[in-house]
């Protein structure tokens, strides 16, 4: 039985006020999750220190962004897999769509974030999606399977056993257009099927969550779907309550 798991990305969003207001205001609506659904705030890197602190002897977990792709000391303005470690952190967002399109991060540079993070004993959370264009010719997969491939040839498939995929159509990302619970479990299924072909049981155990446009009114019907073991919820994270009721929900199909 898989672990649900609910991520809130909050990307560039937060000040030292909005992140001490957002982690108190969560801290009593998730006390009553139980380890059936693991639950993980993401705040940017600068407020790290600051939310380890706010969600110490919680069952709130800390994830940071992004993460540096060389775990060397002449890199400046990188962080370093260790640095996270050090302030908590478990798990890692990497390749996020942000960072590939407008950062210009390739599936191979991805790789290796994702094989630093795991030497350094950070629990990635590697996201894959397709944008509308690759979705609307039929080659969605297609693109997904070459992101999981890179990362393959760079950790081999043991390298996904300590590992979260988070499927994200591009197109469903911050437009309030989710995919629908049946266009997100077919693409989930097709994941798994495929890392099935390199390694059965990481593939029945692999956590793949979905992100895009998730909140509180469309979550309950996606995580119902067998393959999507939770969600990446980037603006629905920000509310307190919203964010509070994904988790929920993951909790209720736990159940
Ligand atoms: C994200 O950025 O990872 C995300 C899923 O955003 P949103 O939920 O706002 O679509």
């Amino acid at each position: 039985m898989r672990t649900s798991l609910v991520a809130g990305n909050w990307k560039m969003n937060g000040s030292r006020e909005q992140v001490a207001t957002l982690i108190q205001d969560l801290l009593p609506l998730l006390r009553d999750l139980t380890a059936k659904v693991e639950c993980v705030i993401c705040p940017p890197s600068l407020y790290i220190p600051q939310a380890a602190e706010l969600i110490r002897s919680s069952n709130i977990r800390l994830g940071a962004q992004n993460v540096a792709n060389l775990v060397v000391p002449a890199f400046t303005g990188e962080i370093s897999p260790l640095m996270l470690r050090e302030f908590a952190c478990k798990y890692v967002i990497i390749g996020h769509s942000e960072r590939r399109v407008l950062l210009h991060e390739t599936d191979e540079l991805v790789a290796e974030k994702f094989k630093v993070a795991i030497e350094a004993g950070l629990v990635p959370i590697l996201c894959v999606g397709e944008s509308q264009e690759q979705m609307q010719s039929g080659k969605g997969f297609a693109r997904v399977k070459h992101q999981l491939q890179a990362v393959i040839k760079a950790v081999g498939i043991t390298g996904f056993s300590s590992a979260v995929i988070a499927y994200e159509p591009v197109w469903a990302i911050g437009t309030g257009l989710s995919a629908t619970p049946e266009q997100a479990q077919d693409m989930h299924a097709q994941i798994r099927e495929f890392l099935a072909s390199e390694g059965p049981d990481i593939a029945a155990e692999i956590r793949i969550i979905y992100g895009g446009s998730v909140n509180a009114g469309n979550a309950a019907a996606l995580f119902a779907s067998a393959d999507i073991d939770g969600g990446l919820i980037g603006g629905a994270a920000l509310k307190a309550a919203d964010f509070s009721e994904i988790c929920h929900a993951a909790l209720r199909m736990a159940e």
